[in-house]
């Protein structure tokens, strides 16, 4: 039985791992000349399951208000004529509502949680490295922010993850590098959260999974799928008006990232997904002993700072209504001052290497995993800003089911209740 699987970023190869560990048969179309080129390349590499949480917020409306004519902003918003972003932000201020967040943060732990167990396995199985560290700090600034992440804290008791609230000196103790010139009214501790590197840990996988034979095909642009009486077909973009290439197929995996939505569109099928941009910067270490050991986020600035190996890798900002992934010298301005606020002579800044990606966003958080009313046809897209630590979990997931549509397995091992394509209205009658 054959599958094919669109995209090769870290969804992609997770699902066509675990579709060939099933026995099927699997090519992987990808339009960019490597896998993980797109958002899985520059990401900020946190794993955090007990923290995982919805851009879709209370208080969070009213934060991006306050901030949003701020050079430093978080958030930034460009108005424009596109229905699709309106759209969108609509459906996103309805999920802020606390009982909403409460259930949509619970359905992106439950596959990230599940996530991290499928990783650990897939690293000890495989051996792979791929510069991972232990621990997860955020960092409030000032006490409102730290107010803000009550809604947080009570589901990380509620779910008894492993938590602890420090002081400005307890932060210290865990990242000695922290400076203390900056102002800190306290941090949350996740001692079980970790870190890595996801294009390198996606680039291990990929070779691995074509030594277990999945057929990669790179700058291989999916034009449009169809169906066809026998199933479901891929038509291929075939340069310079030439017959496009058709591949047949028992199953398609879409896992396109931001490119999801167009493709799914012809067929009927509407899926609110937006790409939200972001920044990162990657920094050599200069003074090993100054350099943050694991994983931080400064909660006032959502940015992230991650060591990866001997480079700090800084990320953060969203940007709304922006298609464009031109660097913006601006939010790049952003990224290295949080992270010289913290640790100001940790590495090179001047040297940073910057990057600029788009988030495969849903309004309300959670990912769509599974099959669509189209026969043949599964998603599994809208990982927005927590796709690496869902990836291994989302391909086994997406796996587990197709096989179980084939008649083998008895599908996922987690409850799919609102993770699948019927919270929009997707999936088969
Ligand atoms: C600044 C930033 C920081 C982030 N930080 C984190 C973090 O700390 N932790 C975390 O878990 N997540 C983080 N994320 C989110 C994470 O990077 C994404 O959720 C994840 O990479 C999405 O993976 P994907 O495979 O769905 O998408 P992608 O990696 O974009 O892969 C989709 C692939 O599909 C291909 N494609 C699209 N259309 C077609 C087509 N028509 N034909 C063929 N191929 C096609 C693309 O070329 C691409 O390679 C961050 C994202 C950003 C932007």
């Amino acid at each position: 039985m054959h599958v094919i699987v669109i995209g090769a970023g870290a969804i992609g190869v997770c699902s066509a791992w675990y579709l060939r560990q099933a026995g099927f048969e699997v090519t992987v179309l990808e339009r960019r000349g490597a896998p993980a080129q797109e958002a899985s390349f520059g990401n900020a590499g946190v794993i955090a399951p007990g923290y995982v949480t919805p851009w879709a917020a209370p208080g969070m409306p009213r934060k991006i208000l306050r901030t949003l004519f701020e050079r430093e902003a978080p958030v930034v918003f460009r108005p424009s004529a596109d229905p699709a972003m309106w759209r969108w932000i609509t459906r996103w201020l309805r999920e802020c509502h606390p009982e909403r967040y409460r259930i949509n943060k619970l359905r992106m732990q439950r596959v990230a949680f599940y996530s991290r167990t499928c990783l650990h396995e897939l690293r000890s199985e495989l051996d792979i490295e791929y510069e991972q560290s232990r621990g997860y700090l955020q960092l409030f600034r000032t006490q409102r922010d730290l107010d803000l992440a009550a809604p947080a804290l009570a589901l990380l008791r509620e779910n008894a993850v492993p938590h602890r609230l420090v002081d400005a000196a307890g932060c210290r103790r865990i990242e000695p590098g922290l400076t203390d010139d900056t102002p800190l009214a306290g941090g949350l501790h996740l001692p079980e959260d970790e870190s890595g590197n996801c294009p390198m840990f996606v680039r291990r996988l990929h070779q691995h999974a074509e030594a277990a034979g999945v057929r990669f095909r790179f700058q291989t642009s999916v034009a449009r799928l169809r169906i066809a009486s026998g199933g479901l077909s891929v038509e291929l973009e075939t340069p310079g008006g030439r017959v496009p290439e058709v591949l047949d197929a028992d199953r398609v995996l879409l896992a396109a990232g931001v490119g999801s939505a167009a493709l799914l569109r012809p067929l009927g099928l509407r899926v609110p997904l937006y790409p939200v941009k972001g920044y990162s910067a990657t920094v050599m270490v200069s003074d090993e002993l100054q350099a943050p050991l694991g994983a931080l986020m400064d909660e006032s600035f959502k940015v992230a700072i991650t060591r990866m190996g001997n480079r700090l890798r800084v990320a953060g900002t969203a940007e709304l209504g922006s298609r464009r992934l031109d660097l913006r010298p601006a939010a790049l301005n952003t990224l290295i001052k949080v992270a010289r606020d913290w640790f100001p002579a940790a590495g090179h800044y001047n040297q940073a290497t910057l990057w600029a990606g788009a988030r495969p966003m849903l309004p309300d958080g959670p990912p769509l995993i599974g099959a669509t009313s189209v026969p043949g046809l599964f998603l599994n897209l809208g990982h927005g800003s927590t796709g690496w630590a869902m990836s291994c979990g989302s391909g086994k997931i997406a796996a587990d089911q197709i096989a179980a549509s084939a008649g083998r397995g008895d599908g996922p091992a987690i409850d799919m209740d609102g993770l699948t394509p019927a919270r929009y209205q997707l999936a088969p009658a």
